[in-house]
């Protein structure tokens, strides 16, 4: 592709710093990501120790059924086609240890017969959940990068779900789960962060799943990864390892370039931030570039918690578990000095063959704690007391997966864990937060401002600007940011290769 004689610099190559890439790329853009880890994907990433790879993040990817919503988002940035993907027959089974339980099946029929049959008590609450599902399958993404000529189809498809959307997005998931009777499914809802979401995150997800548009892609988030970045080298663009940005250099309120831990400066037409919101304003730009908003967005609102995942190879086929389950325990497990958890989620990735050898399984556990300073400083001070504690926690949750599958302990060959401080050490992260600001109810779908108030020549992008996070949060602030920027610059935002390399040949 023939380049347009301007260059963006993008500080994170996370999946919205790749997918900005591709989209400058494909708008004739010289385009160099600056990554601090020595691979892509930031959150989206997953490990291998021994025979075993164990994964962070992939629990499901919306977009991923051909023609489905946002899969033509996807479509725009990669052949997507090329990904394997799986739809779970149940989402998750929750389990106490007194051996009652509830299967949450990712088709509405099977679920609310299954909900109806356990709880028929909760007959009103259960129809409305239901109902919510099957209508919001039909709901459509608005195009955040759009105005509303090319969102009006979209805003008309939408009106018919718009009270039910303005009901949902009033209450968090612990009200909405008031609604029940039955704990199991008042639980589901109102559990960890869950419960602090607003209701539509849960509802929304689920209602992709029964339209198979949520699956999981084999090989995890970094199959996903692996094809942005082949498609980026494959539009001539550079993504640099190791190369952590320290500063982002400005010259009479304009970004110019960046420089990196050891002094190398790059200049740029324009800068993206895809790394971290509060390291992006507060430490790369000394906080030189906020407002009332930024602070009040920075002081005010809620982070998605951080966590510690123990991860563990089984030598064991445990395909006759359901991919997640969720125990219920009598006795909380303690994760940290503030922190007492009463419900663990195993996932059982014996659904995908590239994790581990035949007839063995990958298994992880993720331990949600808001006590990441505690778990930096034990690092930090006593990296002897940090390993005992890590071990101690890895301990307890074998223990808890021994009641569940006995004789699972000794075909333990493989443990991994890693804690708030490996997410803060690979990602950055703030917090070390998993997914960036929750997003609360009553908040509206709108972005946070993707530039700062008096510095031109500069956008922020990724999950910290789209309360909710996940995966499609990189399109969706990576689009817009790079639209804008096509704009100032009077070029078009036409993704089409062939418009570029006709312009470059003066056709
Ligand atoms: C346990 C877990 C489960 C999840 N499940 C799902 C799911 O099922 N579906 C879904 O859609 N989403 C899920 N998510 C959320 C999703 O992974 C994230 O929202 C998304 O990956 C965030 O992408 P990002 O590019 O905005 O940020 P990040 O992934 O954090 O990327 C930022 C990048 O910037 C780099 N960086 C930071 N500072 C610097 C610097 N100074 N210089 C250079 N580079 C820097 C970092 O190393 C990183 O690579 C999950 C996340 C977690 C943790």
């Amino acid at each position: 592709m023939k380049h347009n004689g301007k260059k963006i610099v993008i500080v994170g190559g996370g999946i919205a710093g790749l997918c900005a890439a591709v989209y400058a790329l494909k708008c004739g853009y010289e385009v160099e990501v600056l990554e601090m880890h020595d691979m892509a994907g930031g959150l989206a990433m997953s490990w291998r120790r021994g025979s075993y790879t164990f994964e962070t993040c992939l629990h499901w990817l919306i977009g991923s059924k051909t023609g489905g919503e946002f899969n033509q988002v996807w479509k725009e940035l990669i052949d997507i086609d090329k990904l394997r993907f799986v739809n779970f027959h149940e989402f998750v089974r929750i389990e106490t240890e007194n051996g009652d339980n509830l299967r949450m099946y990712t088709n509405a029929d099977m679920l609310e017969a299954e909900l109806l049959r356990r709880a028929p008590d909760d007959i009103v609450a259960i129809q409305g959940f239901i109902h919510a599902i099957r209508t919001l399958g039909k709901f459509k993404l608005l195009d955040p990068s759009g105005g509303l000529a090319d969102n009006w189809l979209n805003i008309l498809r939408d009106i018919p779900v718009m009270p039910l959307l303005n009901k949902l997005s009033k209450m968090n998931g612990e009200e909405y789960g008031s609604h029940f009777q039955d704990p199991l499914l008042r639980g589901f809802f109102s559990n960890g962060d869950v419960g602090k979401l607003t209701a539509i995150a849960m509802v929304l997800s689920l209602a992709w799943m029964n339209e198979e548009n949520a699956g999981y892609c084999l090989g995890g988030s970094q199959a996903l990864i692996r094809l942005i970045q082949e498609k980026i080298v494959d539009l001539g663009g550079r993504i640099r390892f190791n190369a952590k940005v320290e500063r982002i250099v400005v010259e009479r309120d304009t970004a110019v370039g960046v420089e990196l831990a050891g002094g190398e400066a790059i200049r740029a037409d324009w800068v993206v931030s895809a790394a971290d919101g509060h390291a992006t304003i507060f430490d790369m730009l000394g906080g030189r570039y906020v407002n009332d908003t930024i602070r009040k967005i920075y002081g005010d609102c809620q982070t998605f918690a951080s966590y510690l995942q123990v991860s563990l190879g089984i030598a064991m086929d445990l395909s006759d578990l359901p991919p997640m389950l969720t125990r219920v325990l009598n006795t909380p497990i303690q994760v940290d000095p503030e922190t007492d958890l009463r419900h663990i989620g195993f996932r059982f990735f014996h659904f995908d063959p590239t994790f581990a050898p035949p007839g063995k399984t990958a298994v992880t556990t993720v331990l949600p704690t808001r006590n990441y300073r505690y778990w930096e400083r034990l690092r930090r001070e006593d990296p002897a007391a940090y390993y005992a504690e890590k071990k101690r926690v890895a301990d307890a949750v074998i223990g808890v997966l021994e009641q569940r599958i006995p004789g699972v302990c000794s075909a333990v060959e493989v443990t991994d864990v890693s804690t708030p401080a490996t997410v803060i050490r690979y990602t950055g992260n703030w917090k070390g937060s998993q997914e960036g600001w929750l997003m609360p109810a009553g908040a509206s779908f709108k972005p946070f401002p993707n530039t700062l108030p008096g510095l031109s020549r500069f956008f922020l992008i990724g999950q910290w600007i789209m309360p909710g996070g996940g995966l499609p949060s990189g399109p969706m602030t990576a689009r817009p940011a790079i639209k804008a920027i096509c704009k100032q610059d009077h070029i078009p935002f036409d993704l089409r290769p062939e418009v570029h390399s006709q312009e470059a040949i003066g056709v």
